[in-house]
C-alpha cells in the first residue's frame, strides 16, 4: 500500500518547495536512479563488537523490557551483512516475545484509482505523471462487497479501502461511510480506510461510522520529503495521523523504503514512527512504477531489506509490523525470512496497481514457518 490517498483541487503545476531549490518530481535533478542501499556506508564494527552490541540490544529489549535509544539502533545499522541473520534471530525473538506467532492477514481494495492531484513521485496514480494506470470512479458497492467476502475467505481479519485522492471531498465521505457500514454488517471484518488528508470533522465521522483504523503513511523522512512530494507536506502528513488517534481509530502509518534516502534518514522515519506511536506499520519497498519520475530506480537488494525489517522491529517492537507494497519483487525468495525477522502481518492478493502473489502461497508460507494466521493485537 504505497501510500495514503488525497484530492480536492488541483494544485497546478509543481513549483520549488523552498529557496533551498528542492528538485521536485519531474526535475533533471530529481533522483529517478540512485544506489540502493549498497553497503558503502560507515565501516561495520569488528566481530566481537558487533556481537556485544547484539547481545546488549537483546539484553535491554528481553530482559530489561527498555526501548533501544537512537544510538543503539544506528549502530545496529551500521553492521556488516555478516551480522544481518544474527539482527533478523533478535528481531524475531522480540516479535515473538511481545506479540506471539500469530500473523494478521489484510486484504485491500483500490476502490478509486488514479487521476489523483498530487505529486508523489513514487506514484503511478499521480495526474502529473504519464503513467500506464487507468483512472476508475468509485468502485460500486456490490463489488467493494465481493471483494470483502473474499478476503474474509483467506482468513484475513481486516479489509482496507484506499482511495487515490488528496482528501475526501462530501460526496466521497458519504460513499465511503456506506461502504464502510456494508462491509462490517455483512462480514464482519475490521473495516480500514486510507483516503488522505482529514481534518477533526470528517475522521469524527468515519470513526463513527466504524473505521476501525485508517491508513496514512510517512511514506518517508521528514528531510527526503520535499524530494518526493511538493503538493502537500511532511507535517500535513503528521497532522492527519494526530487527527486520527484522537478521533479514536487505530493509527496504521508506514513507510516505503528505496525511494533514494539515505541511511540516515531511514533511521529519521524509525524515529518519527516510535514518537507517532502507530498500531499497524506497513513496510513497502520501492516496485518502481513506469512513467513515474523513480520508474527507473533499481530495486533495494534483498539481504538489505531484511536488516531494515529488522531494525524497524527492533526500533517498533510491539507494532504490528506488515508487508505491503513490493515485498515480492524485492524479497524474491527471501519473503519467509522476513517473517522471521519481525514481520508479524501481510497484504494479501493484490496491490493497488501492481499484482501481488496468490493468498494461497501466502497461507502455504505461513503453514511452512509454523505460524497461525490470527490478529495479532489480541496478542499484544
Ligand atoms: S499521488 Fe495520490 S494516490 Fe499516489 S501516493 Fe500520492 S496521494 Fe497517494
Amino acid at each position: 500500500m504505497p501510500s495514503s490517498r488525497k484530492s480536492s483541487s488541483l494544485p497546478g503545476k509543481a513549483t520549488s518547495l523552498s529557496d533551498g531549490g528542492t528538485p521536485l518530481p519531474g526535475d533533471p535533478s530529481f533522483p529517478s536512479v540512485g544506489r540502493s542501499s549498497q553497503p558503502d556506508g560507515p565501516a561495520s564494527p569488528n566481530p566481537a563488537k558487533a556481537r556485544a552490541l547484539i547481545s546488549e540490544a537483546s539484553r535491554a529489549l528481553l530482559d530489561e523490557r527498555r526501548d533501544l535509544d537512537q544510538n543503539e539502533l544506528a549502530a545496529l545499522s551500521k553492521l556488516g551483512e555478516e551480522h544481518v541473520a544474527a539482527l533478523a534471530a533478535l528481531a524475531h525473538e522480540v516479535r515473538v516475545d511481545r506479540c506471539g506467532l500469530q500473523v494478521e492477514l489484510e486484504g485491500i481494495l483500490s476502490v478509486k484509482t488514479g487521476a489523483c492531484t498530487e505529486d508523489c513521485g513514487f506514484c503511478s496514480q499521480s495526474s502529473r505523471f504519464d503513467s500506464p494506470v487507468k483512472a476508475t470512479p468509485f468502485v460500486d458497492r456490490d463489488d467493494i462487497l465481493s471483494a470483502a467476502r473474499a478476503t474474509a475467505a483467506t482468513g484475513a481479519s481486516k479489509f482496507c479501502m484506499v482511495l487515490a485522492i488528496r482528501g475526501p471531498d462530501e460526496r466521497t465521505l458519504e460513499r465511503i461511510i456506506d461502504a464502510v457500514r456494508l462491509v462490517k454488517r455483512e462480514t464482519g471484518l475490521q473495516v480500514a480506510c486510507s483516503a488522505g488528508l482529514l481534518d477533526r470533522t470528517k475522521a469524527g465521522r468515519l470513526a463513527e461510522a466504524g473505521v476501525h483504523c485508517y491508513n496514512h503513511n510517512l511514506e518517508t523522512a521528514r528531510s527526503f520529503f520535499p524530494k518526493i512530494v511538493s503538493s502537500h507536506s511532511f507535517d500535513e502528513r503528521l497532522e492527519t495521523c494526530g487527527i486520527v488517534k484522537d478521533a479514536g481509530m487505530e493509527l496504521c502509518s508506514g513507510v516505503l523504503l528505496n525511494l533514494g534516502e539515505s541511511d540516515e534518514q531511514r533511521l529519521e522515519m524509525l524515529e518519527e514512527l516510535r514518537r507517532l506511536g502507530p498500531c499497524d506499520v506497513p513496510i513497502n519497498f520501492l516496485n518502481p512504477r513506469p512513467g513515474t519520475p523513480l520508474g527507473s530506480r533499481t530495486l533495494m537488494r534483498p539481504w538489505e531489506a531484511i536488516r531494515w525489517i529488522a531494525l524497524f522491529r527492533l526500533g517498533l517492537p510491539s507494532a504490528v509490523l506488515r508487508y505491503a507494497g513490493g515485498r515480492e519483487v524485492t524479497l524474491k525468495e527471501l519473503q519467509a525470512i522476513g517473517l522471521t525477522a519481525g514481520v508479524n502481518a501481510l497484504i494479501v492478493g493484490n496491490y493497488l496497481t501492481t499484482l501481488g502473489r496468490s493468498p494461497q502461497e501466502d497461507l502455504a508460507m505461513l503453514e511452512d514457518l509454523s505460524m497461525p494466521v490470527g490478529m495479532v493485537g489480541a496478542a499484544i
